[in-house]
């Protein structure tokens, strides 16, 4: 059994539904966020966190369950968690997989951290861009004011 397939058994197996992998160590709780999981009624989840791993030291894993997740919500957890991997189990088994597609730019996820950015006038209703500099670690910059954004704010700012 592989390394992998190990830590993947640390949670009891789903039925049906979406588990992501790769997500970095500690970071799990934000990837919750950005799926709009608050606990109080949700889905049943189970989250494993801070298990080792060797591409990244040690990452979380996310299973969520009765929901797949769809592509453009994978993409918008590219801001934590560039490298994940993903899978929708259908009856136990894994039907499809799914990975981050990461574009040049970030359209419509986030909000521009600065308050004072043109992006946030609400009198010019614009596209919020994000230009993606690098995945590792992940740096974004905002098209319209230049600036590099702090991803914990921008998580804050998920549209
Ligand atoms: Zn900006």
């Amino acid at each position: 059994m592989s390394a992998d397939e190990q830590s993947m058994r640390r949670v009891t197996a789903i039925r049906n539904g979406t588990v992501i992998d790769h997500i970095p160590g500690g970071m799990v709780l934000q990837a919750l966020q950005i799926f709009n999981v608050d606990g109080r009624h949700s889905n049943p989840i189970s989250l494993v966190m801070n298990v080792p791993s060797r591409k990244l030291g040690t990452k979380d894993i996310l299973k969520i369950e009765d929901r797949e997740l769809t592509q453009e919500e994978l993409d918008r957890l590219a801001l934590i968690a560039p490298i994940a991997s993903v899978s929708i189990i259908r009856n136990y088994s894994v039907a499809e997989k799914l990975s981050i597609k990461l574009g040049d730019e970030m359209v419509n996820v986030a909000r521009c951290v600065y308050s004072n950015c043109i992006s946030n006038s609400e009198r010019e209703p614009l596209p919020h861009r994000l230009k993606v500099l690098k995945t590792s670690p992940m740096t974004l910059q905002c098209h319209y004011c230049g600036r590099i954004q702090n991803l914990e704010r921008l998580v804050k700012n998920l549209l």
